[in-house]
């Protein structure tokens, strides 16, 4: 299959998966996440018409994207230091690992000097998983609280569910974080299961090797 015909392929499942749920396609957006991928294989994807890409590293996508960036809005879904806060406000539209007090402090300053509000994600360790990012479930309310504080508005929730397992039950639990905290965005999906995570209510899903192949 050609990049154009992958994109083609993965919008026609999240469309099948929106209708299944009564949903409409129109409130799901694909990231098309192209972390590790040069510019010679994303070029097609834009060219095709997809607008929202994704990287996990703020110095890749320095590299990468400043050159190809018209028109195209540009999602960190990587874990961030503190000490590029102010970078990834700089470069990305949304940013969906906001996860501890610390990050918060960081993104909040550097919102402030640059005069930017980027999207932001909570991004919730939703299978409790000690190498994974993502704040605990029990200190969601805490980040979200401070955040507010700080005057930062965070649109909705981001998770990696564990690997090898069901993902559903992970999404649907995401999915009531959100609500339970009146935020209406769900960042939740990947190649594998981003069809599940759209039944369940996801606005964003984050697909990479379904549309760029295997990463090296
Ligand atoms: C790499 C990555 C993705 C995309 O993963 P695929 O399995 O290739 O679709 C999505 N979300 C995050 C946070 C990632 O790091």
């Amino acid at each position: 299959m050609s990049p154009a015909e992958r994109l083609l392929s993965v919008r026609e499942r999240i469309a099948r998966a929106a209708k299944l749920a009564q949903r409409d396609p129109a409130e799901v957006t694909l990231i098309a996440v192209s972390k590790t991928h040069p510019p010679e294989a994303i070029a097609p994807l834009i060219e095709a018409g997809q607008r929202s890409f994704g990287e996990n590293r703020v110095q890749e996508a320095e590299a990468k994207w400043p050159a190809m960036r018209t028109g195209v809005d540009l999602h960190l879904v990587g874990q961030l230091q503190s000490n590029k806060a102010e970078a990834a406000v700089a470069l990305f539209d949304a940013i969906h690992s906001v996860d501890r007090p610390s990050l918060v402090e960081a993104l909040a300053r550097a919102c402030g000097k640059l005069g930017r509000s980027p999207t932001l994600f909570a991004q919730v360790n939703i299978g409790d998983e000690p190498q994974k990012g993502g704040c605990a479930v029990g200190d969601l309310p805490a980040l979200l609280k401070q955040a507010r504080d700080a005057g930062l508005s965070i649109a909705g929730l981001m998770c990696v569910p564990p690997a090898e397992v069901e993902a559903a039950p992970y999404f649907a639990l995401l999915a009531k974080l959100a609500r339970d905290h009146g935020l209406s965005q769900l960042s939740m999906g990947m190649s594998d299961d981003f069809e599940t995570a759209v039944t369940l209510g996801a606005t964003y899903v984050r697909v990479g090797s379904a549309l760029f192949g295997a990463r090296a």
